[in-house]
């Protein structure tokens, strides 16, 4: 018997509760794991609070992410004692997900665990660190660089914002960070943040095209947000669109794509193929100092989750949590 969050739909209420449960319980993919860590994203948030339409048949089991071995394979590709990752690909949404002692995942949404990299550290990062790495390669794909200028990080203190400050200033380009948290402002300063702009200040309605400011842009929230964000980059900037936490809306105009030759590139890490997903880990695995570990995680219990999936809804938590589901 091994211990996992289970979510019941009761009279439209999403329930969460951990329970018992046996290998056989586990739907039938092809590679036996024992997880060693899961982690905490804003969809997570959505599914275990019933927030979002995440999932749509129950029980499931969510976790979008996990780390771990591997305890049986039928796969060529993988063998009892491998340490794998696996972020994406609609598990905790459509397959059992990593809240979880022990998960079954299909061969060919694993990665191997990069060398260099603990679990923990692997979580610490999670889906929303790769999405900020790829975010990162889409704007060096634009022609983006460290010479190019500020970088713009929107929803900066949180697990997307907070991987993309610190990788940004790894790599050298000054980045500018967007919080609504004041609190914050040390933390994004630790990690690499020189200039801080408010929340405030970047959701104001805008006009088609304002004063060039950015060189690019991270974002992480949408609406008014990505909309003045597109109206203050510089000519030829390039701005990764990947979330939607202050809204789905998108309120701008053609004129910054017409006349300052601006790029918007979206960016999706559920269903981004394999080889793209290896040299994304593999650049986290070399990028992230240590430091950031230390200052952008922590880490919760099985039974903490859906407490802390309230709080990231309501845009409460700093930086990244990993699950333990061993604690
Ligand atoms: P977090 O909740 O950790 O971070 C989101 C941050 O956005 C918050 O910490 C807050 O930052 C800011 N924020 C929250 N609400 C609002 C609001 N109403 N208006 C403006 N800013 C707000 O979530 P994640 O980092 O895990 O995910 C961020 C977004 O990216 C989500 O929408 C998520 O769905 C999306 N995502 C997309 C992926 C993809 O593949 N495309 C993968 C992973 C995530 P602060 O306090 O600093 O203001």
């Amino acid at each position: 018997m091994f211990k996992a969050l289970v979510l019941e739909q009761e009279e439209k209420k999403t329930i969460a509760e951990v329970r018992q449960l046996q290998v056989s319980d586990l739907p039938d993919e092809d590679v036996l794991i024992a997880v060693d860590y899961s982690s905490l994203n804003y969809k997570d948030g959505l599914a275990v609070t019933g927030t979002g339409k995440i999932i749509r048949d129950f029980p499931m089991v969510p976790g979008i992410d996990l780390t771990g071995k591997v305890l049986e394979s039928r796969s060529d590709e993988f063998k009892p004692g491998d340490a794998v990752v696996m972020t994406g690909w609609s598990v905790g949404e459509r397959f059992w997900g990593g809240y979880s002692q022990q998960a079954k995942m299909k061969s060919n949404w694993l990665v191997p665990l990069p060398d260099g990299l603990t679990g923990q550290q692997a979580m610490a990062i999670g889906t929303a660190g790769l999405t900020s790495m790829l975010c990162i390669m889409a704007l060096e794909e634009g022609g983006i660089t460290p010479d190019s200028g500020e970088i713009l990080v929107t929803g900066a203190a949180g697990g997307v914002g907070s991987v993309a400050v610190a990788l940004l200033s790894r790599l050298g380009y000054k980045v500018a960070a967007v919080t609504g948290r004041e609190s914050s402002h040390d933390y994004l300063r630790k990690l690499g943040a020189t200039t801080l702009v408010t929340r405030e200040e970047m959701s104001e309605k805008c006009r088609p095209l304002e004063a060039q400011r950015w060189a690019g842009g991270i974002d992480t929230v949408g609406d008014s947000t990505l909309a003045r964000l597109l109206s203050e980059v510089d000519y030829g900037g390039v701005v990764a669109a990947c979330g939607l936490a202050g809204g789905v809306g998108l309120p701008t105009t053609v004129m910054p794509f017409i006349l300052r030759n601006v790029r918007l590139q979206g960016v999706d890490s559920v269903m981004c193929p394999k080889p793209r997903r290896i040299e994304a880990w593999k650049r986290l695995s070399e990028l992230l100092p240590e430091s950031f570990y230390a200052e952008a995680s922590q880490v919760v219990s099985l039974e903490q989750v859906p407490e802390m999936a309230q709080k990231i809804i309501a845009g409460q938590v700093q930086g990244r949590t990993i699950v333990d589901p061993n604690l």
